[in-house]
């Protein structure tokens, strides 16, 4: 059966329109991420996330390296966000994320972009840090859409996201490709920024699965709707993974896709923080796997230790009916 994302009836029903215009409302006083700074994004006013009223890109191509069900054989369609609403001391992708590297786009820019990763064969588009760009996010799907987009919409996220602005997702994300970081607020205020990333991301994740469901794969093994777990690995158990893996199984669904990650390594400012200043070693990687065992979680990927991703023994991903 062929696959329709299910932005394309939002968009058929003009609900579509109507979301994209409430999260631009919304930037008169921001509210989209859980920070709430109140500026105007539409009169030049910076919040946390240094993001103005216009939608900053920092790349966008073909990105063969995420999840198997996300880049299949083609690549995964990604448009690299700047800025972001957490500001970790560790971050990969610093330069955009938190060092303003990027160009600011029109809306007909980024919908071009999304009709051109379709173009080139991608699976899906893969919306990297997309939360403060909402409302742009939203309304380039509109125009990417009439232009012939159909290919599924993923919402790459650090899951801290606000209940408001997951409402307005409901219905137009297909995919949520979604981080659980810590299992504690402390660590999350101390290395992320966030006092409140832990019962924050809680909550987002249980909404997320409640809107999305459990991942759904289509006769190519790629997937076309449902929820991906991320958990990066931290040293000296600062992301307290048995905590993170613990609530998943417990609180999500014990079928959800977790995708471990072993890849860390002391990027931006990490050297300045002893605990985090340094690679995982063996034993706090194998701890790792032991807890995503323990959890009773059965479906997803592990990663080889700072290598590549392997499927979970057991994993039971069928295509969609
Ligand atoms: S999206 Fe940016 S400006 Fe808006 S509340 Fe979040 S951090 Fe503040």
């Amino acid at each position: 059966m062929e696959f329709t994302p299910r932005y394309v009836e939002l968009a058929r029903s003009g609900e579509l329109s109507r979301r994209a215009a409430a999260a631009a409302e919304r930037l008169r006083a921001c509210t989209l991420c859980p920070r709430a700074c109140g500026v105007d994004r539409t009169a030049g006013e910076l919040g946390y996330c240094r993001t103005g009223e216009l939608p900053a890109v920092y790349s966008h191509m073909s990105h063969p390296g995420e999840e198997p069900p996300i880049s299949g054989t083609q690549g995964s369609g990604t448009i690299f966000m700047s800025g972001c609403t957490l500001s970790c001391v560790y971050c990969q992708n610093a330069r955009f994320s938190q060092g303003g590297e990027g160009a600011e786009r029109s809306i007909a820019d980024v919908a071009r972009m999304m009709l051109d990763l379709e173009a080139m064969g991608c699976h899906n588009i893969n919306i990297v840090t997309p939360t403060h760009h909402t409302p742009a996010i939203l309304a380039a799907l509109e125009v990417a859409v009439g232009e012939g987009l159909r290919i599924p919409l993923v919402w790459n996220t650090s899951s801290y996201e606000s209940p408001e602005t997951l409402q307005l997702l409901d219905g137009v994300v297909d995919v949520y490709l979604a981080d659980i970081r810590y299992a504690e607020d402390a660590n999350a205020a101390r290395y992320s920024g966030a006092a409140d990333y832990a019962t924050v991301s809680r909550a987002a994740l249980r909404e997320m699965q409640r809107q999305v469901g459990t991942l759904r794969v289509d006769e190519r093994g790629i997937a076309t709707g449902g929820l991906i777990v991320r958990h990066l690995v931290l040293p000296d158990g600062v992301s307290g993974t048995s905590g993170c893996l613990a609530f998943v199984a417990s609180e999500l669904d014990s079928e959800t896709h977790v995708s471990l990650m072993s890849q860390y390594y002391p990027a931006h400012r990490a050297h300045e923080h002893p605990r985090i200043a340094r690679r995982l070693t063996a034993s706090e990687w194998d701890e790792a796997v032991a807890a995503h065992a323990e959890a009773g979680l059965i479906n997803g990927w592990v990663q080889a230790f700072m290598g590549e991703v392997s499927p979970i023994a057991g994993t039971n991903l069928e295509p969609d009916e």
